[in-house]
């Protein structure tokens, strides 16, 4: 009677993990590599999404991707900042500083969820989330006219003590699917990080200029030599870090350089200023005369 029992019970939980991998099997779900929901395997196409026709096949899931701040026009044509006026085409830092890469996108901005996501990729271990802006990036690299014709792709090194506590590089994370996307290899040894320095995100804009000169050294150029170079990295925020590493690999022998990061930072004196206070002031203005 017992061992009757036993065997009902075994097949119940037989036929139950059955269903379970059936209902897998058939779905064909995906996992959302930033909230790990499971959803349809099937091309998310978003109409209401800012750059028309973008399109994710692997990205994440619709929910997810509708909480990431894109950068939309107007953006500088220089580093792909988003621009609050449009009189210059070019943001503050572009007009004052030489770059060394040529153009540098961004898929949206350094802000809200993909904030949180860059930083569970970098400080949580969560490695999946690479996976998700890294489709996105590759998909951007296929479609921008800016960063058409490079020939190989170049993560922006970490140094070797960081690479062992962290255990992965994030930018060479994200520089393989765009490089699986765009068929170009990924060469990481062109450029090399010889200090582990101060982490770029401690210092203010001219220390983050001092501190990345020196930190980074050529090391072997073979696979760059006369090519055109796309430059990867997570994040874009003044730009020192993309621009010393685009400056060696020049150096080095590379044709160019464009640059393709996961997000940008806002610069706020061409994010806030004259437009916001404008707005104040109208609305100040529009109080006085209600209440006359
Ligand atoms: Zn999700
Ligand atoms: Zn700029």
């Amino acid at each position: 009677m017992r061992g009757e029992g036993l065997v009902r019970l075994g097949r119940y939980w037989a036929r139950e993990v059955w269903e379970c991998f059936r209902d897998l099997l058939a779905a064909e779900q995906f996992r959302c590599p930033f909230c790990w929901s499971l959803f349809p395997d099937q091309p998310q196409v978003e109409p209401s999404l800012p750059r028309e026709g973008f399109w994710f096949p692997q990205a994440g899931c619709p929910g997810c991707l509708a909480l990431l701040p894109f950068v939309t026009p107007p953006f500088c044509d220089r580093c792909g900042r988003p621009l609050r006026q449009t009189a210059s085409r070019l943001c503050t830092d572009c007009r004052r500083y030489y770059r060394f890469f040529v153009v540098a996108r961004a898929v949206g901005v350094y802000d809200g969820a993909l904030r949180h996501w860059i930083q569970l990729l970098k400080y949580g271990d969560r490695v999946e989330i690479a996976a998700g802006l890294g489709e996105l990036m590759a998909e951007l690299a296929g479609r921008d006219p800016a960063l058409a014709g490079v020939q190989a792709v170049v993560p922006v090194p970490v140094s070797p003590q960081r690479q062992r506590e962290r255990g992965y590089n994030q930018a060479e994370l994200l520089a393989r699917p765009v490089a699986l996307r765009l068929g170009l290899p990924v060469i990481t040894d062109a450029v090399l990080r010889v200090h582990g320095g101060t982490p770029q995100s401690l210092l203010s804009g001219v220390a983050r200029r001092r501190n990345a000169f020196g930190l980074y050294e050529i090391g072997r150029p073979a696979g760059i030599a006369g090519r055109s170079v796309l430059l990867v990295d997570d994040i874009l925020t003044t730009g020192a870090t993309i621009n010393e590493v685009a400056r060696l690999l020049l150096k080095a022998g590379a044709a160019e350089v464009r640059a393709l990061v996961a997000a940008v930072g806002v610069q706020r004196a061409d994010w806030q200023e004259k437009d916001d206070r404008q707005g104040y002031l109208e609305g100040i203005q529009g109080m006085k005369r209600n209440c006359r």
